[in-house]
């Protein structure tokens, strides 16, 4: 039979680290750790495998309790107590531990084992009666809501009501006969909800915990940080089980969390938090606020060596920053768990520079260490120090995540959203977030709390996200109920605007501005340098403006792969010589309204072309619907309906109604645009290979080393191609003569429709160079609008019927032959032709991984994408080794 149960402590384990898929990372690092010898509370872990087995079935095969019954025994045996024992009672811990790690997210119980007769040898064994029921009414609590699901609030009533006949305020200040008269009620209020008595029998209750943990892998916020983080719905959580060892025995005991290095900015400095008297959950959970990890050298000093030692060695066995839980029991140090620490952006590179500096990681385990999209951190403004000096600082709070967000108050994580969708900036303001808030964390600008430590939920989860965060801000007093941030003298409520300095806790009432951070010094540089040694292709832009050109080189981009032309067509004046260009009626009036376009063209492409000194420069021929130019049809005709109300001339809004009326199509996405426009008015299309060409000359003869490649897009056939490719040779030989001095230049097109890519031998033939418009390509291949899409996309990713927003990441497996069969047959017709991607996938890290798979020689994104393009080219040239 299958092995399904894994043992660990007394410094052996049956599994190791490399078992992550079976046992989890929790369960994989836990056996890791016993076999080196660190000390690790006994017991076992239940594999992944059995979570799909429980999932599919409702039920975990007898043949796995049995399985788990025989490593129960081994834990007894290390452990030297008896699960159930009325005398020395083992107790144990249930938590989940998948594959990745997904903080908080799925269910957790403690003290299980606990009876009426349990109860007291707990009592016996600690010397307290109080915190022994105090342990088993939390018990209680735990496992009625998680396994039995009866409502947490409803246990907390209760316990208020036992408060409030007591007359005291605080929890500590019930005595241990209290607390057995709250286990009563608990007990009571069980049996009114469930219908049955709560279970005594210590075995009845593993079973049920350990089925409620597989359970949780399929809540709703589970399931939603998995879609988050990209983690497969189908590989399950694995189930630790493991002796309880207490941090609330006295101040003799205690809890904490750490890191080895600080997981917002890299510092390579012990990093951590603890309380004395306390169990795990009040460290995270944000409800007291823990002391500094320094504090604990004072106070046991020992155990804060041995802590410091334990740590330094994870650090250099896993060669990564280790995030870590421990006990202390009796002045006995416990390690709990160790895993990779999540950590920022910023701390990502530091770390992996740092690490590489010191030799403990070689380069390129360093490129292969940070995210690609997590470079977007080191990217963002942060704010502006000038525009902050004007504002009223309100507070200081724990730096927990770094980077600026500015926004107006929101107090619920669904108003973050609601507000979100409208466009709204929004900061998510709470005491204390919880796993129930992450839809709103992830559509707030930032998140501010008052109360929690750096190792709080919020900040954490704030942290994974690379959202901005300032927790513990501790002088702010939040009132969900009200809507109101009391802080001093200030008061704010919703619509308010506030800014926070995720880097120094800095907090300001008020709106500030932000600046660009500064990506050509210091740790990101050098990262970037290792990163170009690894990568293979080309990382171009897309861009149109001297401003995002010259932003997109700051980024190491290696030319424009997209410039959209048609974003010149709106600034200043212009729109109105694009609107004559359109009204008229003759050639020879197009050709007038096109000669005063000219002028501003040629001087764009001009600008740009010096930007990119030395680098090729992709200009495509207009491409959107020419209505898009023109005012709206429908605001059109209420102005002529009110104008003839009025009885006044109506004369020129009726022509502009009426050509408004010719242009209108009904479906203008697969409408008369792309190519087909310059087929259809080939005075536009010259003009554009003038106003380029003549640009060109001019930036030759004044020494700027310009490429210029002009790309017609939409194409689906090659006679679409040879037809616009004319115009553009004869007017690039027209200039050429006029100007006495030629440029070198080429002539490509997008592929962006299936027939394209299809026939992309023939178009290859008439063709220098190809470039997926992947947003067409996604569009047309699905025949799912990318305007119109959104509303049911959502649903789709709802329901699982689609992993991922195929325009936000590129269908491998549907759209990708598409571009694999261009590839190919492209190549095949001409080995030269230069191949690139320019839709929004080229930005994308799993997208460019592709890219760099099928051989394409550059992906072009937007300018703020071109580092994580960089390194994402690295990483899949490093994998592909
Ligand atoms: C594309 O279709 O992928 C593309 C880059 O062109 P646009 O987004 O301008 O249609
Ligand atoms: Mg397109």
């Amino acid at each position: 039979m299958a092995k399904y149960v894994y043992s660990f402590g007394g410094g052996t384990a049956e599994g190791d680290r490399s078992m992550r898929d079976t046992l989890g990372g929790k369960g994989a690092n836990l056996a890791e750790m016993s076999s080196a010898g660190i000390p690790v509370p006994a017991g076992f872990t239940l594999a992944t495998q059995v979570c799909g087995l429980y999932l599919e079935n409702n039920q975990t095969p007898t043949e796995i309790d049995a399985e788990m019954q025989e490593h129960l025994a081994k834990t007894e045996e290390l452990a030297g107590q008896k699960f159930g024992d009325v005398e020395n009672p083992l107790l144990l811990s249930v938590r989940s531990g998948a594959k990745f790690s997904m903080p908080g997210m799925m269910d957790t119980i403690l003290n299980l084992g606990l009876n009426d007769e349990t109860v007291e040898g707990l009592s016996k064994r600690s010397g307290n009666p109080r915190f022994a029921q105090d342990s088993y009414r939390r018990f209680i609590q735990m496992y009625g809501d998680v396994v039995l699901e009866v409502s947490k609030n409803d246990f907390e009533e209760l316990l208020e009501e036992v408060k409030k006949e007591k007359g005291v305020e605080l929890d500590t200040e019930l005595d241990a006969d209290d607390l057995k008269g709250v286990v009563v009620r608990y007990k009571a209020l069980v049996l009114e909800r469930t219908g049955s008595a709560f279970p005594t029998d210590p075995l009845e209750q593993l079973r049920g915990a350990r089925d409620a943990v597989f359970r949780s892998w399929n809540t709703r916020r589970a399931i939603y940080y998995r879609r988050m983080h990209d983690i497969p719905h189908d590989i399950g959580t694995a189930v630790n089980v493991q002796t309880m060892v207490f941090g609330n025995l006295g101040e003799t005991s205690g809890t904490g969390v750490g890191f080895t290095r600080n997981p917002a900015t890299g510092e390579n400095k012990f990093y951590g938090e603890f309380l004395l008297n306390a169990q795990g959950e009040d460290v995270v959970a944000g409800i007291r606020t823990p002391r500094d990890i320094e504090e604990l050298k004072g106070v046991m000093p020992e155990v804060y060596g041995q802590l410091r030692e334990i740590t330094l060695s994870l650090e250099q066995h896993y060669k990564d920053i280790q995030d870590f839980e421990f006990t202390i029991q009796d002045h006995k140090l416990y390690m709990l768990q160790t895993r990779s620490g999540k950590r920022t952006g910023p701390a990502a590179v530091r770390i992996a520079v740092e690490m590489c500096d010191e030799g403990l990681i070689d380069k390129k385990t360093a490129v292969m260490r940070v995210e690609p999209n997590q470079l977007d951190q080191l990217l963002h403004p942060v704010l502006d120090a000038s525009s902050t000096g004007e504002l009223k600082t309100l507070t200081t709070g724990l730096p927990a995540s770094p980077g600026a967000a500015v926004g107006k108050v929101v107090f619920t994580a669904d108003d973050a959203v609601t507000e979100a969708e409208k466009g709204e900036p929004v900061i998510l303001v709470r005491a204390e977030t919880t796993p129930d808030d992450i839809h709103g964390m992830e559509a707030a600008k930032g998140i501010l709390t008052s109360r929690g430590g750096m190792t709080s939920h919020a900040a954490v989860v704030a942290r994974g996200m690379g959202a901005p965060c300032v927790a513990g801000a501790g002088d702010l007093n939040v009132d969900h109920k009200t809507k109101k941030i009391v802080c001093g003298e200030a008061t704010l409520g919703e619509d308010d605007w506030i800014s926070i300095d995720g880097s120094s806790g800095e907090v300001f009432s008020g709106q500030a501005l932000t600046v660009d951070p500064d990506v050509e010094s210091g740790e990101l540089a050098k990262f970037m340098v290792w990163v170009d040694e690894f990568r293979k292709i080309g990382v171009r832009a897309n861009a149109e403006t001297p401003r995002d050109a010259a932003q997109a080189r700051k980024f190491g981009a290696e030319g424009i792969g997209l410039a959209r032309t048609e974003h010149m067509f709106f600034e200043g004046d212009r729109i109105d010589h694009v609107q004559a260009m359109i009204l008229a009626t003759d050639e020879q009036a197009r050709k007038d309204a096109l000669a005063k376009l000219l002028p501003s063209q040629r001087n764009d492409f001009y600008e740009v072309f010096k930007v990119m000194d030395g680098f090729p420069v992709i200009i495509r021929t207009l491409d959107p619907p020419l209505h898009e130019f023109l005012p709206k049809r429908e605001d059109l005709m209420v102005e002529v309906a009110e104008a003839t109300i009025k009885g006044e001339d109506t004369a020129e809004k009726q022509k502009l109604l009426d050509r408004v009326n010719e242009l209108h199509e009904f479906n203008p996405m697969l409408g008369h645009r792309g190519c087909r426009l310059g087929i259809t008015f080939p005075e536009i299309t010259q003009m554009q290979a003038q106003a380029i060409f003549e640009a060109a000359v001019q930036c030759a003869k004044e020494g700027v080393d310009v490429i210029p490649e002009v790309m017609i897009p939409l194409v689906g056939d090659v006679k679409e191609l040879a037809d616009q490719k004319k115009i553009v040779v004869d007017t690039a030989t027209e200039v050429f003569e006029r100007e006495g001095r030629s440029v070198k230049y080429m002539v490509g097109t997008m592929i962006e429709v299936p027939r394209g890519a299809l026939m992309a031998d023939q178009i290859a033939d008439e063709a220098d160079f190809f470039s997926f418009g992947t947003n067409d390509l996604t569009q047309t291949a699905f025949g799912f609008s990318r305007d119109d899409s959104g509303g049911f996309i959502k649903d789709y990713l709802a329901k699982g019927v689609m992993e991922e927003d195929p325009f936000q990441v590129l269908d491998q497996t549907g759209v990708g032959q598409l571009i694999e069969i261009a590839v190919e047959k492209g190549r095949r017709t001409n080995p030269d032709l230069e191949i690139g991607i320019c839709g929004e996938h080229g930005g994308e890290p799993k997208s460019v991984k592709f890219c760099v798979r099928t051989g394409l020689n550059y992906v072009s994104c937007s300018p703020y994408r071109v580092p994580i393009a960089r390194l994402a080219a690295a990483q899949a040239a490093i994998e592909a080794e």
